[in-house]
């Protein structure tokens, strides 16, 4: 049997509404002189904490050069799929053949990254960095996929320790001449 439940009457000042309206006025006036929390973005931008990870980036070493060795691990241990490295070969004949990999191609699809810092632990180089940018956007899906070029010019430089381009035997020497 179906059961019709009563609905209740309204009194008098329910009917008036007055009571309601003061009552959404009164919030309205507390809130008018509590401290603002909203910021004007972009006009104003927000302060990041230390270590506050942004969208990933590429970074160069202090002398400017490619930090990147191509290996490949960022992209494997990337859990959403967004990075896609093309391996290219440094020549036998240039100087830094003892190198042998630099990235031909880099790319992440800044639509599928979820800012996770798993690339940037894996990576031996430190060449791939998450940096401060937040404001990730595009007037379409293709320009959200950051190539190489964009990375770069995104991560700008990172002076480390860590310098592909020097023999071992160099980065021993950095390394104690640090201490
Ligand atoms: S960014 Fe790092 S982990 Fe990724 S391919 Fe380059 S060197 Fe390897
Ligand atoms: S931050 Fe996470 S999701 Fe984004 S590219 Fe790196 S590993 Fe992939």
């Amino acid at each position: 049997m179906a059961i019709v439940v009563e609905r209740k009457k309204l009194g008098f000042f329910e009917r008036l509404y007055l009571p309601q309206i003061i009552s959404g006025l009164w919030i309205t006036l507390k809130n008018i002189f509590r401290p603002r929390v909203t910021l004007e973005y972009p006009d104003q931008a927000p302060v990041l904490p230390v270590g506050y990870r942004g969208a990933p980036t590429l970074v160069k070493d202090s002398e400017g050069r490619e930090k990147c060795v191509s290996c490949q691990l960022c992209e494997f241990v990337c859990p959403s799929k967004a990075i896609t490295v093309t391996p290219g070969e440094i020549p036998a004949d240039s100087q830094y053949a003892f190198i042998e990999k630099a990235p031909a191609e880099f790319k992440i699809d800044m639509l599928r990254c979820i800012y996770c810092g798993l690339c940037e632990e894996a990576c031996p180089e430190r060449a791939i960095v998450l940096q401060n940018n937040f404001s990730i956007n595009g007037a379409s899906r293709a320009e959200l996929i950051y190539n190489k070029t964009k990375l770069y010019a995104e991560g700008g430089v990172l002076p480390d320790k860590i310098m592909k381009w020097k023999r071992v035997k160099d980065n021993a020497e950095l390394e104690g001449g640090s201490h």
